[in-house]
């Protein structure tokens, strides 16, 4: 809990999941004050638990905190209520290689008031949930992506580089009408020119062309995926050319015109990496790499699941051991 008047947060507390008693006039319900974070912890063959760049995730908490006015937490003491958390429930944390404990960081503000400031008082709340495996048959399945050209989903200046509700709310109704057209997901442009690439609905996005890799720049509207960063010091460390750069749609049909897409793939906490396999914008469709997984993407799965479930040295010391 944080409460302005007793010296901010205090209170860290564990108990079993249960309904919440909130006033109807909680700020959070009207004015939608609130940040999450979503990271997992993994079970390795030996029975080790670990937690995937939890330090990672809580600065991006405390990002978001600040955007919207939110009191940051203490990061050590986050990092030690996640562990000290999953630790407790650690018999949830599911075996099989593929699943995972998903773990849901969020904080709200709870004042019953109506006015539009600031409010006085928060819960920060962990939830974990274990989940199944992303790709049931081990098989990376590609994804068929709408590139948005109707509606937008950040713009400078905005909330698009932090995880906030309404970034989501927003985003449902353009899901709907992709999911309509038959496509899994959408690819938003920048707000402004509607011509530079941004993200997909919970990844970031990643192109190879030639031989190099290209993903667009944190900008202040792209959310500053974990993933992405973890994939971006693996594509250094393997001398792969790569450009942060800001990369206009037509130039990416351009590149598969002349025969030089190679791959495309999405970049997230839930799926790791997804491959594309196909690209609708406005009236043109492009498949990608003949609607199959690359061996690229391939070979980034196996590194980074590798590392979560103990099959590869953890050199870039990514895991946080929980037990
Ligand atoms: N973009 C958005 C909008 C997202 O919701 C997510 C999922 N958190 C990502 C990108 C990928 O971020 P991460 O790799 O940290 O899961």
């Amino acid at each position: 809990d944080y409460d302005i008047e007793e010296g901010g947060w205090h209170n860290p507390t564990i108990k079993p999941f249960s309904p919440l008693s909130l006033s109807p006039a909680s700020f959070v319900f009207h004015y939608g004050q609130a940040v999450f974070e979503g990271l997992k912890a993994y079970k390795q063959a030996d029975g080790t638990i670990v937690i995937f760049r939890p330090e990672k995730h809580i600065a991006r908490l405390n990002t978001s905190n600040e955007r919207l006015c939110i009191p940051k937490v203490d990061e050590k003491l986050a990092l030690e209520a996640l562990v000290q958390l999953i630790e407790l429930e650690s018999d949830w944390v599911p075996e099989k290689e593929g699943t995972s404990l998903y773990i849901r960081p969020f904080i709200i503000s709870v004042e019953p008031y109506l006015g539009v400031r600031p409010s006085y008082h928060y819960k920060f709340m962990i939830i974990l949930s274990p989940v199944g495996a992303y790709y049931a048959d081990g098989q990376l399945n590609p994804v068929k992506i709408f590139v948005e050209d109707e509606f937008v989903r950040a713009v400078k200046g905005g909330v698009g580089h932090v995880k906030t509700p309404g970034n989501y709310a927003a985003s449902l109704l353009a899901q709907e009408h992709a999911q309509k057209k038959g496509y899994e997901q959408v690819l938003w442009l920048d707000g402004k020119e509607n011509k530079y690439i941004e993200e997909v609905g919970s990844m970031n996005i990643f192109f190879k062309i030639n031989g190099e890799i290209y993903t667009p720049k944190l900008n202040g509207s792209i959310l500053s995926g974990v993933t992405r960063d973890s994939v971006i010091e693996l594509v250094k460390d393997w001398g792969v050319p790569l450009h942060e750069e800001r990369i206009a749609i037509e130039d990416i049909f351009e590149a598969h015109q002349k025969g030089l897409l190679e791959e495309v793939f999405g970049t997230g906490t839930a799926a790791v990496i997804s491959p594309v396999g196909e690209l609708r914008w406005e009236d043109k469709v492009i498949t990608i790499n003949n609607n199959e997984t690359g061996e690229f993407a391939k070979k980034l799965y196996d590194t980074i699941t590798g590392i979560q479930y103990g099959k590869l040295e953890d050199t870039f010391n990514w895991v946080k051991k929980v037990k």
